[in-house]
């Protein structure tokens, strides 16, 4: 029995789930945790969607998502729900401990190639542009009409894993699906507006330096940027607030790979930084290097915390980036 199957056969089967997704949530994330909710809903199943509650407020962007329902709390009944993690490549990704006991019964449905199919039944596909992708079409395969708050949830979660229709994800595939969830009455500008307008200023302040610190590594082909504690403090914003930043750099000439290396804010955090790795193109797998720094993610698109001081950090960057790019031999 193929993966499919098998977790098709488990969403028919379970009574009462629990819905979740990796910390720090994406637009992939919430979307999907969302579409699954209300696609077992209308499947009349007992379906919870749990995120931890330091996760919120949320990113801007996504604070007009309608998450009335989530739960910061595992409910009393927890050991009796099918556990659904969504666009999460590995347990490190959900620091909460309920969610990590041995025993526990989780369906992984993912799109990252490094998944590492942690879950009792795990359905990774990496053709995938997004994890709704792979929702979508599980619910047409279950029966379940796609209602307009299913193909809205479904399409934040698309329009931002692509980049929007922009990432090298963006397949024929993708915008089928887009076409379709269009046709359903999804409103494509008003959920641009959401997503990618009538955002704080402190955003702007935040990039403003971000572009004042921007260096080039011309040997490796790296634009990246850096930002402190006090950067964060003089703009006077918020960790949320780094989204985008690095696509900034990742649109200048001879990039082959961005970055942005921010420190992180909490207090128990202090000398720890966030790496964020995109390719330009083919020619730098950048999930490579945020593995072998504890992280993950897609060949374009990858991720890492580190406590490697700046100076290090950089020396590595520029070591591994270019290996990759001058293939030894
Ligand atoms: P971002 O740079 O926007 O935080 O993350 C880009 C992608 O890298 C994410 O979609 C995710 O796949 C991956 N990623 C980012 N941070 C981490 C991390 O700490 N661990 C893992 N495994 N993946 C990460
Ligand atoms: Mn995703």
């Amino acid at each position: 029995v193929s993966e499919r199957e098998q977790i098709l056969e488990e969403l028919r089967a379970a009574d009462k789930l629990l819905l979740t997704t990796h910390e720090n949530p994406d637009g992939d994330a919430l979307g999907s945790l969302l579409a699954m909710h209300e696609i077992l809903r209308l499947m009349g199943k007992d379906s919870v969607m749990f995120m931890a509650a330091n996760q919120f407020p949320l990113p801007h962007e996504y604070r007009y998502l309608p998450f009335e329902e989530v739960v910061h709390d595992p409910p009393g009944d927890v050991d009796q729900r099918t556990v659904v993690f969504l666009d999460c490549g590995n347990l490190d990704r959900m620091p909460v401990d309920f969610l990590r006991k041995a025993g526990t019964h989780i369906l992984n449905i993912d799109h990252h190639h490094d998944n590492t199919r942690f879950g009792t039944v795990n359905l990774v596909d990496p053709e995938a542009s997004c994890t709704a992708e792979i929702l979508y079409s599980l619910a047409q395969e279950l029966g379940v009409e796609i209602t307009v708050p299913i193909a809205e949830a479904l399409y934040v979660a698309l329009v931002t894993d692509t980049g929007k229709f922009m990432f090298e994800n963006t397949t024929p595939a993708a915008h089928r699906m887009a076409a379709e969830l269009l046709e359903t009455g999804v409103e494509a500008q008003r959920v641009h507006r959401h997503l990618y307008e009538g955002l704080p200023f402190s955003r702007l302040r935040l990039l403003a330096r971000a572009l004042a610190n921007v260096t080039r590594y011309e040997d490796a082909g790296i634009t990246l940027t850096h930002l402190s504690q006090e950067d964060f403090a003089a703009a006077e914003a918020t960790e949320a607030d780094s989204e985008g930043i690095v696509d900034h750099m990742r649109s200048v000439e001879d990039t082959a790979v961005a970055a942005l290396v921010r420190e992180l804010l909490e207090p128990e955090k202090a000398g720890q930084r966030k790496v964020s790795l995109r390719a330009t193109d083919g020619r730098v797998d950048v999930s490579r290097i945020a593995r072998g720094l504890g992280g993950g993610g897609h060949r374009q698109a990858a991720g890492f915390t580190t406590d490697l001081p700046m100076p290090e950090l950089v020396e590595r960057l520029r070591a591994e980036v270019g290996e990759q790019l001058v293939p030894a031999g």
